[in-house]
Formats: structure tokens, sequence, C-alpha cells
């Protein structure tokens, strides 16, 4: 699309896609959800592989994102991907969306862009929070060269700290994690002075998965992780959704 505002610097960033409207990503709250493209992660069971090269997607500008999705009939917005963070410009395109009159505006992320998140949170109502795993094994699940648990537990922290309603899940990969990790991942949610609910999703193989890198895993019965109920700190509520 040709761009043809006024501003002198231009905000955008990938997208993938756009679905009008979902009354699944956000408890109760219809909304629009937007696919930003690229992921600086390479879960071997991410459900949307498609979309995580870098230059997969389409680049738009931040006001043409904004016309796109201008006057659906939904109460809000889900961003998600891919990683939105790791596109420096999706401040502006929260906050642009939040000036437009955006009810709800819940935002997916794995926490690994601190610095792109901390600028958001004025704008966002809430967070999806992909916790991935315990701290020790975060660069050998998302396959990244760099460990990005630090900059996760910063993002975390931010998040806790902040006034916006943060959401933390998992997604218990059969034959990949152990119930006892995710015990784990409860007692550091605690540690860092979260209180809330906590919640687990089974793995399901989906259209959008890559057959080869998922060989071995399988998905999860509820009573794996059921037993566990009880033993979370009594901070956090375990709730599990197995779909
Ligand atoms: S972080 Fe999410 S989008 Fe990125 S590879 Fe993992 S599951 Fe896929």
């Amino acid at each position: 699309m040709q761009c043809t505002c006024k501003l002198r610097v231009c905000f955008k960033m990938r997208i993938a896609s756009v679905i009008d409207i979902s009354l699944v990503d956000v408890p109760k709250i219809p909304v629009t959800v937007l696919f930003t493209a690229g992921c600086n992660m390479d879960c071997p069971y991410c459900q949307n592989a498609e979309i995580i090269p870098l230059d997969s997607g389409s680049e738009m500008s931040i006001p043409h994102i904004v016309e796109r999705v201008r006057g659906n009939l939904s109460d809000g917005y889900c961003i998600t991907g891919g990683e939105p963070t790791i596109h420096r410009d999706l401040p502006e395109l929260v906050q642009a969306l939040r000036e437009d009159g955006a009810g709800h505006i819940n935002l997916n992320t794995q926490g690994s862009v601190p610095d792109v998140l901390r600028k958001c949170l004025p704008f966002l109502d809430s967070v999806w929070f992909d916790f991935k795993t315990v701290p020790s094994r975060y660069a050998e699940i998302t396959r990244t060269k760099s460990d990005p648990w630090p900059r996760v537990m910063k993002s975390i922290e931010l998040l806790v700290s902040s006034n916006v309603s943060f959401w933390p899940r998992t997604t218990y990969v059969g034959n990949l994690m152990n119930s006892e990790e995710i015990l784990q991942i409860s007692q550091e949610l605690a540690q860092m002075g979260f209180r809330g609910e906590y919640l687990v999703q089974n793995y399901k193989r989906s259209s959008g998965t890559r057959e080869s890198h998922v060989v071995g895993f399988v998905e999860p019965e509820r009573d794996e992780i059921e037993s566990l109920i009880d033993k979370v700190p009594s901070q956090i509520s375990l709730k599990l959704e197995w779909r």
C-alpha cells in the first residue's frame, strides 16, 4: 500500500495477518488479532512456524495498520506473533491504537525484549506471557544462541511491578518437559512477586507445526499436571486448559 501520511518519521513493522474478530484470545472480550511477523526464538513445537523468519509477512506503516483494523466489530486488540516485541516500533503501534479509541489492548510475548515491552506498558491492559520453561532450559527449549532468561526475567519483573494484568502461561509438551518443571516455574513466579493465576495448556499438533521438529513429542495427559494443583505456592493458582 502506498504511504500517504505526512509524518516525517515512518514507524513501521512486519505484519503476517489479521483476524478481524476472535472470541478466544482474550477472556470475555471480542478482539481483533494482529499477527506480527518474525521471532527471535525457534521453539520446536511452534504452531506458527511459517512466521518465524524475520523476512516473513509484509512491512506496513503504523498508520496503515491502524486504518486496516479500524471499524472492526471488536472491543479491542490482541497483538501476537511471531514475537511482537522484536519490532522496535511496537510502542508506536499500541499508542496509536489507544489514541484511536481502542478498548482492551492485549499483548502476547515471550518477554525477550524488555526495553520494547517497557515502552508499551503505558498503553496495554493485559499481557499473555509465554513462560517457556525453567530458567536453566531457556536456551535449549527456545533454540537460541544466547540465553534469553536474563531478559525474560527482566520482563517478568517489569510486568509484576506494573498496572497491566499479567497472565503467565506455559505450553506443556509431553516428552520435552516434565511436571516438576511446571512446579518450578510456579515457584519462580512466586519468588518474583507474582500473585494470581498461572495457566498451563497442553501442546497440540496443528497445521502450523513443523512435523520434522516434533518427532517424539506427545500431546500430554491432563493428569500429569493435575496432581500439582495443591503443591504450587499459595499465592499462585494453577489453572489447566486442555484443548
Ligand atoms: S516464541 Fe512463540 S512464535 Fe517464537 S518460535 Fe516460540 S512458539 Fe513460535
